[in-house]
């Protein structure tokens, strides 16, 4: 694609660097067939090609996000289907970070959005304010048909609806400390503990502690570890997304100061889709660049950690077909498609892929609040193939489709690492069909 940009604009690195993406889109519109929005709503300006057209625009004439931009970019579930199709290498994701922090700095949204992005941006990374935002929505749910109702409000009914009825008892593993390896001990890593996963369903990190130390890996929680910044970070909040991010890499650096770390692990792909930017995120602060950059190339899903190690042979006979949910940010953002399925196997799982795998939950960080109507149809679309798989239960390794899809379905949804761990003599995950499990123990 040919581009405009004077001298001056390309002397900012940020506006360099989306104009070097730009150059790459020959407009083919391959994207479009695989993007959820363009599939949903049929508006090219819903599309991945539409909107480069229209983040080209506002960047090459400098001017202003106005409502236009700001609707179609909004709308965008920063999936990265479009990447997984493009034959031409089109980094839409930095050119769409770049657009939402453009947006951030130059548009005035109207003050129901602004409200409502600020509580989700001050409440949600933050897992003892969302732990009390949980209680609190048990209050607020009759309330929900009212805001429902109300334009500007619908963000907070889709936050009610989200709300989980119970909230699980807060971990029994400590804030920080290291988990020693049982047996002969072969690798150190740290385990990002997270912020609403920690909370929503701290079961996860648990398992991943008790399944990597069974085999003998040393886990590390450091302290002072938080929020990786991804969900600021869509909300085009460069500087808070950039402080988050600066603090975990203070962190793992100080950690791997203390003892080596094999690994990063991270036990929700949303956040190792952005932890594995951090080296571009922060590639133009000079004293995070390198540090940033050690910390990328060191942060891994579990389930790609876990495919590296000599597995044994399971303890446990499960006997399910397991429905394996591929989240965006697995198979687009990391491009971890065979391990999870691999390890679910040879754990002695059948497992079966739902149709238009590629195709978002409508999940995607916050979406699922700032976007309630469009999200609402991924799910139901989503929901629809899964459950025509007739398999047991569901897989998959994010809390948020975890979250988006178990409000949809009543087939048990559960992290990938929890149905491992239970294989390899951890306890059997809630909700899991425990006929299943005597019959295959008979
Ligand atoms: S990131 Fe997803 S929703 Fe956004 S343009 Fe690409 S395919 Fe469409
Ligand atoms: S597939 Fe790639 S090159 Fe083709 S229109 Fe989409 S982004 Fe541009």
């Amino acid at each position: 694609m040919q581009t405009n940009f004077t001298p001056e604009q390309l002397a900012d690195p940020d506006t360099a660097h989306s104009e070097t993406i730009l150059r790459k889109c020959v407009h083919c519109g391959f994207c479009t067939a695989t993007c959820p929005t363009y599939v949903t709503l049929g508006n090219e300006l819903d599309s991945p090609r539409g909107r480069i057209y229209l983040i080209k625009d506002m960047l090459e004439n400098g001017r202003p996000a106005d409502k236009e931009i700001v609707t179609h970019v909004d709308r965008c579930l920063s999936c990265l289907a479009c990447m997984t199709t493009c034959p031409s290498g089109v980094n839409y994701m930095h050119l769409v970070d770049h657009a939402r922090v453009h947006i951030e700095k130059t548009y005035r949204r109207p003050l129901a959005d602004r409200i409502v992005r600020s509580l989700v941006a001050a409440v949600l990374p933050h897992p003892a304010r969302f732990r009390l935002a949980l209680g609190a929505a048990r209050v607020g749910r009759p309330f929900a048909g009212i805001f429902r109702k109300l334009p500007g409000l619908k963000p907070l009914a889709a936050m009610l609806d989200l709300a989980p009825r119970a909230v699980p008892a807060p971990s029994t593993l400590p804030g920080s400390g290291a988990h020693a390896a049982r047996g002969q001990k072969r690798g150190r890593v740290a385990l990002l503990t997270g912020c609403a996963q920690s909370v929503l369903d701290p079961a996860i990190n648990e398992a991943t502690v008790r399944l990597l130390t069974s085999l003998g890996v040393e886990v590390v929680l450091p302290k002072g570890e938080g929020c990786c910044g991804a969900l600021v970070h869509h909300m085009g909040r460069e500087e808070q997304a950039l402080a988050d991010a600066r603090r975990n890499v203070d962190v793992w650096v100080a950690e791997i100061a203390r003892g080596e770390l094999d690994a990063i692990v991270i036990t929700a792909s949303g956040c190792g889709t952005t932890i594995k930017d951090y080296a571009h995120m922060l590639r133009l602060d000079p004293a995070y660049a390198e540090k940033a950059r050690i910390v990328s190339g060191l942060a891994k899903d579990v389930t790609e950690y876990l495919a590296g190690l000599d597995l044994p042979a399971p303890a446990t006979a499960p006997g399910l077909t397991v429905a394996y949910h591929s989240a965006c940010s697995m198979q687009h953002g990391q491009k971890i498609v065979a391990q999870p399925k691999m390890l679910l196997k040879r754990a002695g799982f059948a497992v079966v892929e739902p149709r238009e795998g590629h195709l978002c939950c409508g999940s995607a960080g916050t979406y699922n609040i700032l976007q309630p109507e469009i999200s609402a149809q991924l799910k139901a679309r989503k929901v629809a193939n899964i459950e025509a798989t007739r398999a047991d239960l569901i897989a998959t390794g994010n809390i948020g489709c975890m979250t988006q899809i178990g409000s949809g379905t009543t087939m048990p949804i559960v992290h990938t690492v929890m149905l491992l761990d239970w294989a390899y003599g951890g306890p059997q995950p809630a909700g899991v069909p425990a006929a299943r499990v005597l019959e295959a123990a008979e």
